[in-house]
């Protein structure tokens, strides 16, 4: 997947910064706190419940995600939300494919929405106590990032419907090809 037009530079935004993130296209988009972090909706929690049930398997994940809630969404418009989880949840240590090089982790899948858009739907997790090192054992929940949020081909963008948890399969990491 290129990373061209994906949704939010998160490494670059923290919770409670100022800090803005720019993608590659023009349009920049970044996390827009809400005024109070609030649970997540039914299908936002589904969509988590589901990323987490897949290849990577972590019950300290699943534990975050039980009292996880969303501190921003994406200014944009799009689906994507900002995760914060408590501070006596278990921190999670993830080993295996979803390890990104820069040592953060994704977890993906994608499909075709109910409008024929085909989408990926992934779970970013980082570790902001320990320079993004998941292995080292500080992963947490960080953001569900919902892509593309452009149209193609012209110049709308802003909300698309993920797709149906029903039509979602779990991406290959392409960086193990
Ligand atoms: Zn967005």
């Amino acid at each position: 997947m290129d990373s061209k037009g994906k949704c939010i530079n998160f490494y670059s935004a923290t919770p409670g910064s100022n800090n803005v993130a720019v993608n590659d296209d023009e349009i920049e988009v970044k996390p827009a706190p809400l005024p109070e972090p609030r649970p997540l909706a039914g299908e936002e929690r589904e969509l988590l419940e589901f990323l987490l049930s897949g290849p990577v398997d972590s019950p300290e994940l699943r534990a975050q995600a039980e009292m996880a809630m969303v501190w921003a969404v994406c200014s944009c418009g799009c689906a994507s939300i900002n995760l914060r989880v408590a501070d006596d949840a278990p921190r999670a240590t993830l080993t295996g494919p979803e390890v990104l090089p820069n040592g953060a982790a994704e977890i993906s899948a994608t499909g075709m929405n109910e409008d024929g858009e085909e989408m990926d739907v992934t779970l970013h997790v980082w570790s902001p106590n320990e320079g993004y090192y998941v292995r080292k054992g500080g992963a947490v929940l960080a953001e569900i990032e919902v892509w593309p949020t452009l149209a193609i081909g012209d110049s709308t963008y802003g909300y698309k419907k993920p797709p149906a948890i029903s039509a979602l399969r779990f991406s290959t990491h392409k960086w193990m090809i």
